[in-house]
């Protein structure tokens, strides 16, 4: 079950809030009555309900906004429970002065704004023991993922626990994000989001749409099969949106959660994550890619070469790592020359043509590492020589120096560096002179999705190969490998689009 939080300075606009989720198919909503600005009037909140209701009065230390007095809020919070609300949350420290009474039940929940204390379980017992509980809730703040395993096991010990109240454990990071999803695998009661995309009334806390649709979290059980994105920041990240999609077009069981993981903790995380919440594949992003690979057993020999691997599978001891990224840009590139899906025995179109690739990052190797695989001369070109002399020596290219890179005829044209990217949509790695018709060129540009780059060059009569069919091509490929099944390219480049306009909407808010 989800339960929507809302958090509103005025009792008119809490109504409005409940009623509009109420219409929206909500169930089960808590009202933060700590955020009203003025004293709480039960008497124009509570009578017609229109969905079962968890009232709260958190104190500032525990992360509220309460600005009475303790003595006020004991009452407010008697008061609350002999208008019959169906739940109420109550502090583990004053649980026990306040009785039980009439049906409302009981959530006893201990905050820890800082840390997550070392014996969690004692804490629970506390609370079993003197507070009579009818779910526990702790929340407190993991500095590590270790601290998030940690949480994770106490919960699963705590609800394995028969005919004992139930336990809700809650992350309050952005890192233990995930919990909130999973929790509901190994029997947390329910999970709590925000009524509000914007307003933020708790540290993690989701909105409630991308809970309830994009997670499905009604859908999640003991069986649910969990993959998911790994990054440092993770929250930009489409593919959650791209696989979540996929999951619930062709009724998979599964889901795909972003996980925010810095540096210092990912060999944790990957060590751990399979064994702890059942972790079967993972996309890499940055700053992960290089690193990721001294974890993993098998290696694709391009993940080899190109030293970034942006996909693993965890399949009983062994951990596999693929770089979808070059197949997707290569595939796409194939494609758009010979004007249909290459098949696998076919001989590449690439083979002979000349190419040159624009910067020497993680995209710019995957592009030299798979032209050159498929049998094309190719030049990179970075602004950085030493640094782009060095790789193209290792994948057997030749280099120029981002000055020169005009000074070439080529067939092919790869950008692959952020030029053009959202907001500096104007701006292009390459001049018109240097483009001409019968070229083809790639962008690995995604956002926006016609590139200056990419609309110069049709101007000229290039053909053009765009970052959304290299994105859309490694997340179908991530899919197969995941899951064994195909993913529709036209379904996932929809999605890809609906989302890329939807973040361009509101980026332009932000900036605006
Ligand atoms: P990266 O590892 O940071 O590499 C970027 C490269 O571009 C570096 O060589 C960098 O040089 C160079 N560069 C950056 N700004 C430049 C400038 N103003 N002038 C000249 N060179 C510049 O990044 P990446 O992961 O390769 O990503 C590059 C682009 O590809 C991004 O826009 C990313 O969103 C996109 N991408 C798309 C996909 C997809 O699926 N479509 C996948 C991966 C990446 P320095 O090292 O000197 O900074």
């Amino acid at each position: 079950m989800i339960c929507v939080t809302i958090g509103c300075g005025s009792h008119r606009r809490m109504l409005e809030e409940w009623r509009a989720l109420a219409e929206d198919n909500v169930k089960f909503v808590e009202l933060r009555l700590d955020f009203l600005r003025k004293e709480p009037q039960l008497h124009r909140l509570l009578p017609d309900r229109p969905t079962a209701v968890l009232a709260t009065v958190r104190r500032p230390e525990d992360g509220g906004k309460w600005r009475g007095t303790e003595e006020e809020r004991l009452r407010l919070l008697r008061a609350l429970i002999a208008e019959g609300v169906e739940y109420i949350d109550l502090e583990s420290d004053v649980a026990a002065s306040i009785p039980r009474f009439g049906k409302t039940k009981r959530i006893v929940s201990y905050h820890n704004m800082s840390e997550t204390p070392e014996d969690l379980d004692a804490l629970r017992e506390k609370i079993l023991a003197t507070c009579d509980p009818d779910i526990v809730k702790i929340a407190v703040t993991p500095k590590s993922i270790n601290d998030v395993f940690r949480l994770i096991e106490f919960e699963k010990r705590a609800n394995s626990q028969r005919g004992k109240p139930r336990t809700l454990a809650i992350s309050m990071t952005e890192m233990g994000f995930f919990t909130r999803v999973l929790g509901k695998k190994w029997g947390c009661p329910y999970t709590y989001a925000s009524f509000s995309k914007t307003r933020t009334l708790a540290p993690g806390l989701p909105y409630y749409k991308v809970m309830r649709d994009q997670y499905r979290y009604d859908e999640i059980d003991a069986e649910t099969e969990v993959f998911g994105v790994v990054a440092d920041p993770v929250q930009h990240s489409l593919s959650p949106l791209l696989h979540n999609s996929v999951f619930a077009e062709q009724k998979y069981n599964g889901v795909y959660l972003p996980f925010r993981i810095p540096k210092e903790d990912l060999a944790t995380f990957v060590d751990r994550a399979q064994g702890i919440i059942g972790l079967k594949g993972l996309s890499v992003t940055i700053p992960h890619k290089t690193e990721i690979i001294q974890k993993l057993s098998f290696l694709d020999p391009a993940v080899e070469t190109i030293g970034a691997c942006n996909t693993v599978v965890f399949d009983g001891l062994n951990r596999y790592g693929y770089n979808t990224d070059y197949l997707a840009a290569v595939h796409s590139i194939e494609a758009t020359i010979v004007g249909r899906p290459l098949n696998p025995n076919e001989p590449s179109p690439l083979n002979g043509l000349s190419a040159m690739v624009l910067g020497a990052g993680g995209a710019g190797k995957a592009l030299a590492y798979g032209l050159h695989e498929r049998g094309a001369r190719v030049i990179i070109a970075d602004r950085n020589s030493e640094k782009g002399e060095q790789i193209a020596r290792w994948l057997g290219c030749e280099f120029c120096s981002w000055e020169e890179r005009g000074g070439y005829v080529v067939q092919v044209l790869a950008n692959c560096t952020p030029i053009g990217m959202f907001p500096n949509v104007d701006e292009s790695p390459m001049e018109l002179k240097y483009l001409r018709g019968g070229m083809y060129v790639f962008d690995a540009v995604y956002n926006p999705e016609t590139t200056y780059l990419l609309r110069m060059a049709r101007d000229k009569g290039a053909k053009t190969i765009s970052g959304v069919q290299m994105f859309v091509g490694q997340a179908c490929l991530q899919y197969k490998l995941f899951t064994g099944h195909k993913a529709s390219v036209t379904f996932m480049r929809k999605v890809t689009r609906d989302a890329l306009a939807v973040t361009r909407v509101r980026d332009a808010d932000e900036e605006s």
